[in-house]
C-alpha cells in the first residue's frame, strides 16, 4: 500500500512500456502490390532505377533548341520548321534538323538535339512552321532522367503504412511484390450477462451492448477484421472455453468488461487459471483503471474494462499502440501530445492520470485551445463521441485553470 492506504497501481507510461516491451515482431512476407494495402512495409523500398526513366515533356508544347528562339516575344515571334511529332509512348528520338521544332506531349520523350520545351500556349502551330513567342532556357518544362530518384536511392521506409500513394509509388518503380508485415489477428471477447444489443428486448437492468461494435468499429479502422467477435455471459466455464479457444487462434485476444473487483469480474481469475501470466492488473489512470495485460506464450490478452468510456480509452492507449508495433510501424504525428490553451478550469479528485475529453479549437491569437466536455463519467459515451481529444490531467495536479497551457493528446481512431 503507497502512503495514505491506497492500493499501489502501475503508471501509465509504464504500463504502456510493459506492453510494447512484450509484443513480438510479426514475420515479415512478401504480397502482390495489389493486396498490400494498409499493411505495414517491411523493409526500405529502393529505387531499382533511375525515376523518371527518361527525360520527358512536363507540357503540351514544342521541344527546341533555346538558342533558335533567343529573344522570341509575342510581338516579334520566331519561326521555326516543324519536325516530327513525339507522344507519350510513341516517341521521336532522332535528330532534329536546323532551326526545327518537335511538337511535343505531355510524357512523350524529349529528343536528344531539344534542350527545352516551350509551352503550346506561346506558341502559333501552322502546318509547315511553328510561331515560337517565347524564349526559353535550357531544362524548361523537361523532367529529368533520375530527377526524383537516382538508382538505388530509398524511396519508402519499413514502417510505413501502405497507403494509395504508396502503391501507386510501388508500382511506378515496376514492383509487383513487395515486403510487409501483416496486421496481427485479433479476437474479441466482450463480456456481461447484461447485455443486449439493438433491436433485442431489454429485461429489466439490461443494457445494450456498445461495446461490441464500438471495439469492431476500432479494430476495423485501423484496419484489422477480428476473426471473432463474441459475446459471453459472467460464467466461469463459459469465459474460460472462450478464453481458452482465443488464445489458441489470435495473436491478440481482447477481453472487455469483467475485470474489476465485483463477485462478478471473473477474467483475471480464469485467464490465470488457464494459464495466462499476469504482466499487470490496474493502471493509474481514469478512466480505465483495472485494465489487466497478460501473456500465453506469444498470446497476448488485454482485459479492457467495461464501461464504454474506459474501453475506448484503454483501447487507445494501449491495444492500438501494441497491435502497430506488432506490424513494425513507425509512430504516427498524432501519438505525441501536442500544447494548448484549456478553456475552462478543471478539477479532480484522485491520483491517477485523467483523460478528459476534449474539442480542440483556435483562440483569437490563431492558438491552439481545448474545451473540456461535459459528462466526463466513464459510462457516458456522448463526451467521447464529440471528442477529438483527450487533455493530460497529470496524476497529482487537482486543478487545471482556464488559460494554462495543457498536455493534450488527438484521438485518433484511424489507420494512419
Ligand atoms: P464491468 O467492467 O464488466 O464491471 O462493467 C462496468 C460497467 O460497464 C457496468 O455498468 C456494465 O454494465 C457496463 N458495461 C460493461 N460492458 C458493457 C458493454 N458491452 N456495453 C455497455 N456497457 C457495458
Ligand atoms: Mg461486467
Amino acid at each position: 500500500m503507497a502512503a495514505g492506504g491506497r492500493p499501489e497501481m502501475l503508471e501509465v507510461g509504464a504500463a504502456q512500456k510493459i506492453v510494447l516491451g512484450s509484443v513480438p515482431l510479426l514475420r515479415a512476407k512478401s504480397v502482390a502490390v495489389d493486396e498490400a494495402l494498409g499493411l505495414t512495409l517491411a523493409a526500405d523500398v529502393l529505387a531499382p532505377e533511375p525515376i523518371p526513366l527518361f527525360d520527358s515533356s512536363a507540357m503540351d508544347g514544342f521541344a527546341l533548341r533555346c538558342a533558335d528562339v533567343a529573344g522570341a516575344t509575342e510581338e516579334s515571334p520566331v519561326s521555326l520548321d516543324m519536325g516530327a511529332l513525339s507522344r507519350a509512348g510513341a516517341p521521336y528520338t532522332g535528330p532534329m534538323g536546323a532551326r526545327t521544332a518537335v511538337k511535343i506531349m505531355t510524357g512523350a520523350m524529349v529528343p536528344p538535339d531539344a534542350d527545352a520545351v516551350v509551352m503550346k500556349e506561346y506558341t502559333d502551330d501552322l502546318g509547315e512552321t511553328v510561331l515560337i513567342k517565347r524564349a526559353a532556357a535550357p531544362g524548361d518544362h523537361i523532367r529529368r532522367r533520375g530527377e526524383e530518384f537516382a538508382e538505388g536511392d530509398t524511396t519508402l521506409f519499413a514502417g510505413m503504412r501502405v497507403t494509395p500513394p504508396v502503391i501507386g509509388l510501388l508500382a511506378t518503380l515496376g514492383f509487383r511484390e513487395v515486403l510487409v508485415r501483416p496486421n496481427p489477428s485479433v479476437a474479441l471477447i466482450v463480456t456481461g450477462s447484461e447485455l443486449k444489443l439493438p433491436g433485442e428486448e431489454l429485461a429489466p437492468g439490461q443494457i445494450r451492448d456498445a461495446n461490441s461494435p464500438a471495439l469492431v468499429a476500432a479494430l476495423r479502422a485501423i484496419g484489422i477484421e477480428p476473426i471473432s467477435a463474441e459475446r459471453v455471459v459472467d460464467e466461469k466455464e463459459t469465459i474460460a472455453s472462450s478464453l481458452g479457444a482465443a488464445l489458441g487462434r489470435a495473436d491478440v485476444t481482447i477481453t472487455v468488461g469483467g475485470v474489476s473487483v465485483g463477485d462478478f469480474d471473473l477474467v483475471k481469475d480464469v485467464a490465470e487459471e488457464i494459464g495466462v501470466e499476469t504482466l499487470f492488473w490496474r493502471i493509474a489512470m481514469k478512466p480505465g483503471k483495472p485494465n489487466y495485460f497478460g501473456k500465453k506464450g506469444d498470446a497476448l490478452l488485454f482485459g479492457l474494462p467495461g464501461n464504454p468510456v474506459s474501453a475506448l480509452v484503454s483501447f487507445h492507449q494501449l491495444v492500438r499502440p501494441a497491435l502497430r508495433a506488432m506490424s513494425g510501424r513507425t509512430r504516427g504525428d498524432n501519438d505525441s501530445p501536442i500544447l494548448a490553451r484549456l478553456e475552462k478550469d478543471i478539477r479532480k479528485r484522485t491520483h491517477r492520470l485523467e483523460f478528459v475529453r476534449g474539442r480542440l479549437g483556435r483562440g483569437g491569437g490563431g492558438e491552439i485551445t481545448v474545451l473540456p466536455l461535459t459528462g466526463q463519467e466513464s459510462h457516458k459515451l456522448g463526451a467521447l463521441g464529440r471528442a477529438d481529444c483527450v487533455i493530460l490531467f497529470p496524476r497529482d495536479e487537482h486543478r487545471l485553470a482556464a488559460g494554462e497551457p495543457v498536455e493534450v493528446e488527438r484521438l485518433d481512431w484511424s489507420a494512419s
